[in-house]
């Protein structure tokens, strides 16, 4: 049982613990998934901000390219001298400044025209600073002069990075260079923060397209950023967004407990956009990495926003509590099946005592309705010789069968039609009269006194007590159906009901079947000398003298005349040769009175298998042998 109860909190332990590790990695999973929601929120979010500038930089675009002026003095700048160049460049910043100055309401930071062959012409930020090549440096300023198209897109800069849109300017035909409006990453968190507001936006850049890429002197721009030293922000001194963002204590925590997730430094040198779900006490946060590609379509940095997300603490409640459900169920689960393991195991060796208690009485007990079996004891199947109920009821419906009819036994002859059984019939008898008569596994013929008690509403417990030897006198006459009348051995007909059970009870005990087969030697001559009655005093001495030797296992049969048979259990046929030897020499050495000394011939086998018949005829034949012989 406790091998049982074991295994079964094995089970149990091990199916908790997988639903433990399933419930771990479906909590995981949905966090995840709420963390990559809100990622897409951010997405979309940027993508709409992004276009509606492109809006807004195409309209300034189209106002510049109606100002007939503006492009006047673009012209003459493309084949002016150095000196006319300072002019004109003086020109143009004083006819459009008031225009940057409402770009710059809008959000645009950079206001920057290009020579044709991609050299900064007048930068409105930075106006003294001009005629720098940007060819190779800047891609979009190379494709708007060389192939004439406009470029949209991140991009960093000799000064700052922003998102650009940079456009060609053909007028009447000819190509006089580009010009460029850019918007700063505050422009775009501004916006940010009113389509979702989160509480910090951030803007970290791979070193390649900030430090590296602006003016020596403008490296001061820009500063490590606190979530990856490999990525940098615009210096806090100068930027109001990376200051506001620095001094934040909300986002100072944050990025310490983003940096402290297992594989954020792994996810991001994967330059993909990706979500850091964060549970901090009773809160929940979430910080998002968008990953921002520039103009030539190369890993730019991220737009990294910091926020709450109390969605994830309810998840993370969520799983807790099925958690806690199932460790519950588990534990009542556990204790349930061991309280019916045990109860059950409680009522095997109760009913196994019982049935022990009922095994050692020494009557047959069975509980019956009269005619169904439902249980009988070990002094039962004894008696019957057989091995389970199923046995007995293949050959006998009802232990009614057995009784025998015999006056003074009760028996199915005495029912009577006004009586419902035969139960029924013996409860209507005086206690004095209920007596049965039954042949036991070997035909010999056993009185019983049957006692009937109510067990419920359908069946008996019915006492069948052995009185056999206080019945003696009225069950002789039933013994003498077996017995030969003059010797009292056994007959045949004992031999013929009886010899394959005696085979079974031997082979029981792992022993062969013997069989000793003799016959007096010149046993005419007895009657003949002495008279018939000496003969049959003979006989009788005979069968006293085998009897006193023989064990209770053996079994003498008068076989006929002077002629008898024993069956006796053996291992082998030395074993029985010795025990007939034993007997001749007995029966030899006695005295039988008047008629003095006698001899018998004897002849054995040994039945292993087959016909035992054929085994009494070898003996026979045997016993024949030893007459011819010399007897
Ligand atoms: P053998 O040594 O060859 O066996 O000689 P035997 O004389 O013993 O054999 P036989 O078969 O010739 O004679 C058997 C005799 O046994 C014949 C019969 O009268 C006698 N006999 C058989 N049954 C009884 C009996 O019940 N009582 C008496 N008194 N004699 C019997
Ligand atoms: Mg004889
Ligand atoms: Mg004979």
């Amino acid at each position: 049982m406790k091998i049982k109860i074991l295994s079964l909190f094995l089970i149990i332990s091990l199916s908790t613990l997988l639903f433990y590790k399933y419930m771990l990695m479906s909590k995981d999973n949905d966090i995840q998934n709420l963390a990559k929601k809100t990622l897409e929120s951010m997405s979309i979010a940027n993508s709409a901000i992004l276009d509606t500038y492109k809006i807004v930089a195409q309209k300034d675009f189209n106002n510049l390219m109606k100002n007939e002026k503006a492009l006047f003095i673009l012209k003459k700048f493309k084949y002016a001298d150095k000196e006319q160049k300072a002019i004109l460049r003086g020109k143009l910043y004083r006819l459009l400044y008031k225009e940057y100055e409402q770009m710059k309401k809008l959000n645009v930071r950079q206001f920057h025209f290009h020579t044709h062959d991609g050299r900064s012409l007048l930068r409105f930020h930075l106006p003294y600073k001009s005629g720098d090549s940007l060819m190779e440096l800047r891609t979009s300023i190379r494709v708007a002069n060389t192939e004439f198209k406009t470029m949209v897109g991140f991009e960093g800069g000799r000064i700052y990075p922003g998102y650009r849109y940079v456009f060609p300017i053909i007028y009447k035909n000819e190509h006089l260079g580009s010009v460029e409006f850019s918007v700063s990453f505050a422009a775009l968190e501004k916006k940010l923060k009113n389509i979702l507001p989160f509480h910090a936006y951030e803007l970290i850049l791979e070193k390649a397209v900030s430090y590296d890429k602006v003016f020596k002197k403008h490296r001061e721009f820009f500063m490590p950023s606190g979530l990856s030293k490999n990525y940098y922000i615009e210096n806090a001194a100068i930027s109001k967004v990376t200051q506001k963002v620095k001094d934040d204590t909300f986002v100072k925590k944050l990025t310490s407990l983003t940096r402290q997730s297992d594989d954020f430094s792994e996810k991001l040198n994967k330059k993909e956009s990706f979500a850091v779900p964060i549970i901090d006490g009773n809160s929940g946060y979430v910080v998002t990495f968008l990953a921002l590609k520039d103009i030539d379509k190369k890993n730019a940095g991220y737009v990294v926003s910091f926020g709450k997300l109390q969605d994830i603490l309810e998840v993370e409640e969520r799983y807790d509590n099925f958690i806690v459900i199932g460790f519950l169920t588990a534990i009542v689960f556990f204790i349930l099946i061991t309280v019916i393991i045990t109860q059950i195991q409680k009522i095997k060796e109760d009913s196994l005592k019982l049935q022990k208690f009922i095994d050692i009485q020494n009557s047959i007990v069975i509980l019956t309705d009269g005619k169904e079996f439902k249980f009988a004891n070990k002094k039962f199947f004894d008696f019957f010789g057989c091995k389970n109920l199923e046995d007995f009821t293949s050959e006998y419906s009802c232990i009614c069968n057995k009784f025998l009819k015999q006056s003074g036994f009760f028996s199915l002859a005495d029912v009577k039609e006004s009586e419902k059984g035969w139960i029924d019939s013996m409860l209507n008898l005086s206690g004095r009269k209920r007596i049965v008569s039954m042949l036991d596994n070997i035909s010999i013929p056993h009185a019983f006194t049957v006692s009937i008690n109510s067990y419920d509403k359908k069946n008996y417990v019915i006492n069948f007590s052995d009185i056999s030897d206080t019945m003696s006198e009225k069950l002789q006459l039933q013994k003498q159906v077996v017995r030969d009348q003059l010797t009292k051995a056994y007959n045949r007909v004992y031999f013929a009901k009886t010899i394959d059970r005696l085979i079974e009870l031997n082979s029981q005990e792992n022993k062969k079947t013997g069989i000793i087969f003799f016959d007096i030697d010149h046993f005419k001559d007895v009657n003949d000398t002495y008279g018939h009655q000496v003969g049959d005093d003979v006989l009788k001495s005979i069968v006293e003298i085998v009897r006193s030797h023989i064990r209770s296992s053996d079994k003498l049969i008068r076989w006929g005349g002077e002629e008898f048979i024993i069956v006796v259990p053996a291992n082998s046929i030395e074993e029985v040769y010795k025990e007939a030897e034993h007997l001749r020499l007995s029966i030899q050495q006695n005295k039988f009175g008047e008629v003095k000394t006698l001899t018998c011939s004897f002849g054995i086998s040994l039945y292993i298998d087959g016909d035992i018949n054929e085994s009494v005829k070898k003996a026979d034949e045997k016993l024949y042998e030893a007459k011819e012989s010399g007897r």
